[in-house]
């Protein structure tokens, strides 16, 4: 494939101008050569730029988007989002997957980090659709035996499954949190994670209220904690990091840790300011994710990485803090170290995971700098490709049917919400 001029080539740390890129098979194969490929894409009027990684998320819950608003975390969970999650089911998650999976290609994700439920189904609808993915069931237990045991095994199930349905699926081992999960669970958690060689991704230290109650019943912080078990010894994945100490920044710098920066979601639940430009400056790796639709309300990443420079700066009284190229990093380059898979970086050799934003949209001129319009002006996503596959051309997706997608997604939130619940 032949992406034949592109005015902006963003790697993302350079922007080089009026450049081909030549894709082969799943692959970058060079930056300015040439090809005599039938597959041509004029990019003579876009920005080219690696695809970007949402690194939390939970896709099935498209179908909760504005379901609950103005609560904080613990209210918002307990009276709203888990009585709903218990009406779910494998037929609603695949359609919940798909929709999410569809805003997330048509706003430039193409690759996303998701725990949740159901995930046989969520893998399958990231294959129909064309999506890389990294996939775990969220595990929790309470402290009881029975649920320990069950979760383990839908686990266990999903890793050993969906590695087999192509490259662009992985497994990951998911539980859900320190509060939720007993030592017992987070103990096999990394076992599994071990014995497969896979990162385990989980919440951590989202809300001052589960800092304090694991202080109460367990005599210490979060990640002391999951320092003491071991957990860190191995690929890890934090999702949130909102109340982390100088102390706990400097023992997850020394790990093989990425923590998951969640902007948007935090801001709306009021969780907190994670303490991202320390953790940057301690050489801690972050990843930026969206959290769920239901608590964000959408999966846009170009929007989350323009919300982490406004947080910052006005938690610091600083417009130096995070600046544009600090911001850049998380989506492609942090990504790529926690996930250590190739991606987000345009570059000869990096998979060919890209996207292609209009440069006539009108929030995207006139164009001073690309990548400050990208982050803070809003950008509108032309063609997707991932893994060397066009996903959308000209904002249409080509493996499947938005508007069969759109439908039943809605069809399913709709009976979500109207069916009475299940104690009823
Ligand atoms: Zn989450």
């Amino acid at each position: 494939m032949l992406i034949k001029n592109a005015r902006f080539v963003l790697t993302p740390e350079k922007t080089l101008e009026n450049k081909n890129i030549v894709v082969k098979d799943s692959r970058i194969e060079s930056i300015g050569g040439c090809d005599k490929s039938e597959e041509v894409i004029d990019a003579s009027n876009h920005i080219v730029l690696p695809g970007l990684v949402n690194m939390h998320t939970h896709a099935s819950m498209n179908l909760l988007r504005g379901v609950s608003d103005d609560k904080k975390l613990q209210k918002w969970l307990q009276e709203d989002i888990w009585p709903l999650e218990e009406k779910l089911d494998g037929e609603k998650c695949y359609w919940g997957a798909m929709h999410a999976f569809t805003e997330m290609i048509k706003t430039g994700t193409t690759c996303f980090s998701d725990m949740y439920f159901f995930m046989d189904k969520v893998a399958e609808a990231a294959e129909d659709i064309g999506i890389r993915g990294y996939l775990g069931h969220g595990m929790l237990d309470l402290g009881e035996e029975q649920r320990r045991k069950k979760d383990l095994k839908k686990s266990r199930k999903i890793v050993k499954d969906i590695g087999k349905l192509s490259d662009r699926i992985n497994p990951m081992v998911t539980p859900h949190s320190c509060e939720t999960c007993s030592d017992e669970l987070l103990l096999k958690a990394r076992e599994m994670a071990d014995r497969n060689d896979i990162p385990l991704h989980m919440h951590l230290c989202e809300t001052h209220d589960e800092v304090e109650k694991l202080i109460k019943e367990r005599g210490r912080r979060p990640v002391e904690h999951i320092k003491q078990l071991g957990l860190l010894d191995g690929k890890f994945i934090g999702a949130h990091g909102v109340h982390l100490t100088v102390e706990d920044i400097k023992t997850l710098s020394k790990k093989e840790a990425s923590i998951v920066h969640n902007p948007c979601s935090n801001m709306k639940l009021t969780s907190g300011v994670a303490p991202v430009p320390d953790m940057m400056q301690k050489g801690l790796n972050v990843c930026l994710g969206t959290d769920g639709a239901a608590s964000n309300n959408n999966l846009d990443m170009f929007e989350e990485m323009k919300f982490v420079g406004l947080l910052h700066k006005l938690n610091a009284s600083d417009p130096t803090t995070m600046p544009i190229e600090d911001i850049s990093k998380l989506p492609w380059t942090n990504a790529d170290m926690a996930l250590d898979r190739k991606i987000g970086r345009l570059e000869q050799g990096y998979t060919a995971d890209l996207i292609l934003v209009d440069l006539d949209y009108i929030k995207m001129n006139p164009v001073h700098s690309p990548l400050s319009n990208l982050i803070y002006s809003g950008a509108e996503v032309d063609t997707t490709i991932i893994d060397g596959e066009i996903v959308m051309r000209n904002g249409e997706l080509t493996m499947v049917d938005e508007n069969k997608i759109k439908r039943k997604a809605g069809e399913f939130a709709e009976e979500l919400v109207s069916c009475p619940h299940s104690e009823d």
